[in-house]
């Protein structure tokens, strides 16, 4: 009960065993004494604080789905509020996690041979080595299931190596600029599949350049890649990934997060929110004694606990196999959408206040924008579930 969030207003974290609340409880008051302090600084110097990679490590938070490296057996209700803490105190830090524990990790874990896994992922859980994940390209992000222009062209070396040459380009890559692995799907020229590839870091013809001036998620390091002429071995290929359905997987798998994820955003900025309402005086007495103020604060905590209500069942739908990609489609769309009604609700409580990062509210709000748009942006995922809902695929 210690562990539990007076934002969980059903109590939905009863369904938790007492080890994965005792580890909640663990990881809160890390992100408490250590991510919360730091966290406006390093989203105004857009700085991503990797001088806390290792200590996340210790606590369990790279790869907590991956049987051969994770700290304890765990449910995948857990760790969708393992997302759903880290984002409620730094959305940045939540979606530094997200690319490296979830899209890359999990590359490796559904796409990666049992020699690929035994390379990478233990050094990765413990934080040794970072990931990226380059999927999106300057001119499809939407669309990169039909769009995709990175090429990927087999050929044999003089040696007799068995080898792939990548060329194209890839934006918004988050971790690009440090990660010691990025992975890079790009489009076979010879079956016309998407492919995945592991592009160690450096590699010659490889450059990452950070994108500057970001109006969300500033602590997070994006990049926009220029691949030319990459040499990978066969062996650095992805060897269980043989087209864009494979890759859909991993991308099912990491959209329920990010909805977990914006609950967090969400309840972050309430609960600021909620504590400025109680001590904010306005004509004599506290705004939280107005009633339109408490009606916003009601209405923000119904749309939090509506979404942990349809959160928890996705995560219980995938422990139990019969999670779809419509699914985690439909919690993702519903879940940020909510959020950004949260967070601009919230914004509002604060009046001018809201706007400035010292008041707890606005590094939310802002963050909100790009969570409601990466990993399928909101119109994306409503589509696929059209699709699932008519047996019509709309978005072609
Ligand atoms: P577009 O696809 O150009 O969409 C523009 C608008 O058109 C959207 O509103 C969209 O919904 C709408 N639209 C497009 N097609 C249709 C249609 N058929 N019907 C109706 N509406 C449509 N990518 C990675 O690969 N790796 C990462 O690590 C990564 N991190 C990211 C981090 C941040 C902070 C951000 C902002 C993005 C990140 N992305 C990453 C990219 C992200 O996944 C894309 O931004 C997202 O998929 C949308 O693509 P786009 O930005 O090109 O928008």
């Amino acid at each position: 009960p210690a562990a539990r969030l007076d934002a969980d207003f059903y109590g939905f974290q009863s369904k938790l065993s007492a080890q994965e609340l005792d580890s909640l409880r663990r990881i809160r008051e890390f992100l408490e004494l250590e991510v919360r302090p730091g966290a406006d600084l390093h989203w105004e110097e857009a700085r991503s604080p990797r001088h806390l990679v290792p200590a996340f490590a210790e606590l369990g938070l790279y790869g907590p789905n991956i049987p051969e490296v994770r700290h304890f057996e765990n449910s995948a209700v857990y760790r969708g509020w393992l997302a759903l803490e880290i984002a409620r105190v730094d959305p940045s830090t939540a979606t530094f996690m997200g690319v490296h524990s979830g899209l890359a990790m999990n590359a490796l874990f559904v796409g990666g041979s049992d020699e690929q896994r035994a390379e990478w992922l233990p050094a990765m859980s413990r934080g040794e080595l970072l990931g990226a994940f380059g999927l999106t390209e300057p001119n499809h992000g939407s669309d990169t299931s039909k769009g995709l222009e990175t090429t990927a062209t087999r050929r044999t070396n003089a040696d007799g190596g068995d080898e792939w040459v990548l060329n194209g380009a890839k934006r918004w890559i988050g971790n690009a600029t440090f990660a010691d692995m990025v992975v890079i799907w790009a489009r076979d020229t010879a079956d016309n599949q998407v492919k995945g590839f592991i592009v160690r870091q450096p590699a010659v013809g490889f450059t990452a350049t950070k994108i500057e001036r970001k109006q969300s998620l500033r602590a997070v390091e994006n990049a926009d890649i220029v691949l030319e002429d990459v040499v990978v071995p066969e062996s650095d290929r992805l060897q269980r990934i043989d087209s864009f359905r494979d890759l859909s997987v991993i991308l099912r798998l990491t959209r329920a997060d990010v909805a977990w994820q914006a609950i967090g955003v969400g309840v972050g900025a309430y609960e600021a929110a909620l504590a400025y309402a109680k001590t904010r005086v306005q004509f004599g007495k506290p705004i939280a004694s107005f009633q339109l103020v408490q009606q916003k604060l009601s209405d923000s905590l119904a749309d939090i606990t509506a979404s942990i209500a349809m959160c928890t069942r996705v995560s219980e739908m995938l422990d139990e196999d019969v999670q779809l990609d419509h699914h985690s489609a439909m919690a993702k769309a519903f879940v940020t959408r909510r959020m950004r009604e949260v967070v601009a609700r919230c914004r509002e409580l604060l009046g001018g206040n809201g706007i400035q990062l010292d008041h707890g509210v606005a590094r939310f709000f802002a963050d909100a924008e790009a969570l409601y748009t990466f990993e399928g942006t909101y119109d994306m995922n409503t589509l696929i579930v059209g699709r699932a809902i008519t047996g019509i695929q709309a978005f072609v």
